[in-house]
């Protein structure tokens, strides 16, 4: 594995640095327990390769590695808290241009009262998700593989007063770069503006080079920087919006530069309909980060690389200007995703919304799975059966009867629309918008169990199946194509989580 150290060389000698070399820290027994093939591929490295396990578990670090953590601060839960950083994860390097980071590798600089490391239960739950959302085609980190240390750590799940010492677990991350929100605001509170402009400079220069094209001055340049970064990251949340997924921790220190999901950690997906939710149980009382809360959390993060960028641009119009383009690219992508995943052209009128609003009221009022029913009504004609269908997916024993006349007519009147308006492939269209598979929090609490008990078949299972969340699959036999079971209703993990990790 031959690595590269461009970031960390290109910042080496910046004053009051913010890149801290540093060392993982051996494990005591290693094992691969988890491997990305297509990671592997874009890396251009064999499982096979020598010294792997120790590479990927921070055992064995070569002359060539120049291991750091990096400093950057963020507002967590509305709240400015300061420097952050790494607390447990390190880079190793750049290979193919892709960042390769190591998360649980030990204590950094930027530890804090943590002891560097993460468990299995959490560790395998970024590994799997990071490749569905990327099946899912939506932007994310990669990960190669998912590693077991062999060592214990301590935890207390429930945050109850039980701590109990559970498996340790790497996972090797993987990214363009893992730069976020919370890095320039860290060097713009500090008032290290030389190297704020070095850090902005240097994203632009790799990860924006085609702003570098369009002959701006040096303000524009950085409130063109801004712009692309909404648009990113407008980008994304549609995409999380389109199928349920609730990120649960938007803090600005989870927010990537790149526009990319990033730190999965007590995530979850919309089942039961409800706007409301959120898996995270630390957020159980304010619920800022639930799912109809993201993409105007989203905005607000924005706000906050936008002060930061700030003595930048100095231009209070710019930056408005930049900040404008969010709002108008998540409204239109996403009210294009909803026309795909209905299979008829919504318009902005206010039949269209009354339309909308009906659906959602409904599918929350009966409890219907969310991404559950958007297949099902992509699977063939819809008529009176659908509804048999809906109550199969749906978590409510028994509709009360304006429930299901509220259905009949809805029913009815999407049919007509798409009687009227479908082009002859809308249930491909539709199809290729509405999975048929997510990564549910009760698979991968399957996956966490068995494989804490040395089995790890269900990781490599999941992790095949959700390349192809879109696939047809047999919506009444397919395991993995079924709302969630009642037995996980209530279980830890298998639908709301703590930050313990
Ligand atoms: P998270 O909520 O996972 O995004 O983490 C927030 C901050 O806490 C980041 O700076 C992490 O690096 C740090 N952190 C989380 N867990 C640990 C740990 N076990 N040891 C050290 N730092 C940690
Ligand atoms: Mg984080």
């Amino acid at each position: 594995m031959k690595f590269e150290n461009q970031f960390f060389q290109t910042f080496e000698d910046t004053k009051k640095n913010f890149l801290t070399r540093v060392n993982p820290t051996a494990v005591s027994r290693p094992k691969i327990i988890g491997w990305s093939e297509s990671v592997a591929r874009d890396l251009g490295i064999l499982r096979t390769d020598e010294k792997l396990t120790e590479i990927l578990s921070g055992n064995y670090v070569s002359s060539e590695m120049k291991p750091y953590s990096a400093r950057y601060g963020g507002h967590q839960f509305g709240h400015w808290a300061g420097q952050l950083g790494d607390g447990r994860a390190i880079t190793l390097g750049e290979i193919n241009h892709l960042e390769v980071q190591l998360k649980g590798a030990g204590l950094t600089p930027y530890s804090r009262q943590g002891d560097g490391r993460a468990v299995l239960r959490s560790s395998l739950r970024e590994f799997i998700c990071s490749e569905a959302m990327h099946g899912l085609g939506i932007p994310t980190t990669r990960a190669l593989s998912l590693a077991l240390t062999g060592d214990q750590i301590i935890r207390d799940i429930l945050y109850n007063g039980n701590p109990a010492p559970e498996r340790g677990a790497i996972v090797t991350r993987v990214s363009p770069s893992f730069i976020r929100f919370g890095h320039f605001e860290i060097l713009s509170t500090n008032q290290q503006f030389d190297e704020l402009k070095k850090l902005t400079d240097y994203v632009i220069e790799n990860f924006y080079p085609e702003i570098l094209v369009l002959n701006l001055n040096e303000k524009q340049k950085y409130a063109e920087f801004l712009k692309q970064v909404a648009v990113r990251t407008a980008q994304m949340i549609t995409g999380w919006m389109s199928v349920g997924f609730v990120h649960g921790v938007m803090n600005t220190d989870n927010m990537s530069i790149l526009g990319l999901t990033i730190d999965y950690g007590p995530y979850g997906w919309v089942e039961e309909f409800d706007s409301d939710f959120t898996p995270n149980t630390t957020d159980f009382h304010q619920r800022r980060y639930r799912y109809s809360a993201q993409p105007q959390i989203a905005l607000w993060n924005l706000n906050c690389l936008a002060n930061a960028l700030f003595p930048l641009i100095e231009d209070k119009d710019l930056v408005v200007e930049a900040l404008n383009h969010y709002q108008k690219r998540y409204e239109s992508v996403y009210s294009d995703l909803l026309s795909k995943k209905l299979g008829i052209q919504l318009e902005r009128t206010e039949q269209d919304s009354q339309f909308l609003t009906r659906l959602f009221d409904l599918l929350h009022a009966t409890q219907v799975d969310y991404n559950l029913f958007f297949r099902h009504l992509s699977q063939d004609r819809i008529d009176g059966h659908f509804f048999e269908e809906i109550k199969n997916i749906s978590y409510k024993k028994d509709f009360e009867s304006t429930e299901q006349s509220g259905w009949y007519d809805w029913i009815e009147e999407y049919g007509a629309r798409i009687k009227l308006q479908a082009r002859p492939d809308y249930l491909q269209t539709m199809k290729s918008s509405n999975p048929s598979i997510i990564f549910r929090n009760y698979l991968a609490q399957q996956a966490i169990d068995a494989a804490e008990k040395d089995d790890y078949s269900l990781i490599e299972k999941y992790l095949e199946e959700l390349k192809e969340p879109f696939k047809d699959r047999d919506l009444n036999h397919d395991p993995m194509a079924q709302k969630r079971p009642a037995w996980a209703d209530d279980k830890p993990g298998c639908s709301i989580l703590s930050c313990s990790s």
